[in-house]
């Protein structure tokens, strides 16, 4: 593996090759933005100016996309992996996507001898940039192995889930959880107030005991006490990440019994009428039903 590719260079995409090309792998790199492919030219990343050129000459392919459906344009495309890349060609999938698409285009890969691993993450754009990212993984463990001085340069922490697909699951399951964290923080903290008490001290006092969260120990204050909400990671995205939880509920059949997630899925698909799609997700905390933001 000396040769990485990296199809997206947007908020994650950008921090996850420049981490590449400081863990010592020669990068590549495309994205259709001008101004994202731009940024990256100009800190030394090899830009090409289609996946195809891209696919023919990496030994590892990383995507950071927004949607399984730009996934599967980018692999089954005319100009795509799957027509373009060369047998032995690893994909490492690290955007946040429908478990059953991604176990589709697996199929469809092995077929042209190209290996795939969902490699989700979290840790935002910051983690991006510094290689410190969480990665939840879903392949073979000889795939896995055969990624891991890639993985090693993007990620401080990674667990492997289970086949291809599992990371997928787990992403998905990881985002609805913390989606429904943060409409309930955001609730609790109302009722803080409404009781006469500062919410930061309440924070306080909740991170010292059960109640608390990630959303309680980290995106409060990094993110919302400060009121800076510029956490890299929008409304529209996270909104993409509860839709896809609750499509794998429904698929699944538990849905039906699950009453607190079915809200959740509820809340956050009516966020979209009163908070915009390019804000940061933690807003959700301010949102209220029926009430403008
Ligand atoms: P982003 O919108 O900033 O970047 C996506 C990039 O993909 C853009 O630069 C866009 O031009 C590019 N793109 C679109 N279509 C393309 C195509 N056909 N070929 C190549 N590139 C194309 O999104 P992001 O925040 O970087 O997120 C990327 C993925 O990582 C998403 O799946 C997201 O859910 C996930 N994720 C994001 C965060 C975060 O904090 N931002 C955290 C964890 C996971």
């Amino acid at each position: 593996m000396k040769i990485i590719g990296v199809v997206g260079l947007g908020n994650m995409g950008r921090g996850m090759a420049l981490s590449l090309q400081r863990g010592g792998f020669t990068v590549l790199g495309y994205d259709p933005s001008p101004a994202a492919a731009r940024t990256l030219a100009e800190a030394g990343i090899g830009i090409r100016t289609s996946v195809a050129a891209l696919a023919k000459e990496v030994d590892a392919l990383v995507l950071s996309l927004p949607t399984s459906q730009v996934v599967e344009a980018v692999v089954n495309g005319a100009d795509g992996i799957a027509a373009n890349g060369r047998r032995g060609l690893l994909v490492i999938d690290t955007s946040t996507a429908d478990p059953a698409s991604t176990r589709k285009l697996a199929a469809q890969l092995d077929e042209a001898g190209i290996a795939l691993i969902d490699a989700p993450v979290s840790g935002g754009p910051k983690g991006a940039l510094n290689g410190a990212l969480t990665m939840v993984l879903g392949g073979s463990a000889e795939d896995v192995a055969r990624a891991e001085p890639v993985l090693a340069a993007m990620s401080a922490k990674r667990v492997h889930i289970g086949d291809v697909g599992a990371g997928h699951v787990t992403k998905l399951i990881n985002n609805l959880m913390c989606a429904s964290h943060l409409l309930i923080a955001g609730e609790a903290m109302r009722l803080a107030e409404a009781a006469g008490v500062s919410p930061a001290r309440v924070l306080e006092g909740v991170n010292a005991g059960s109640g608390r969260s990630g959303v309680t120990q980290t995106n409060y204050p990094t993110w919302i006490l400060n009121d800076a909400f510029d956490s890299g990671f929008t409304m529209k995205l996270m909104r993409k990440d509860v839709r896809l939880a609750m499509n794998l509920a429904e698929a699944t059949g538990t849905l039906a019994t699950a009453p607190f997630s079915a809200q959740a899925g509820r809340l956050w698909a009516a966020s979209a009428e009163s908070v915009a799609d390019d804000e940061d997700f933690n807003r959700i905390v301010q949102f209220i039903e029926g009430r403008k933001a």
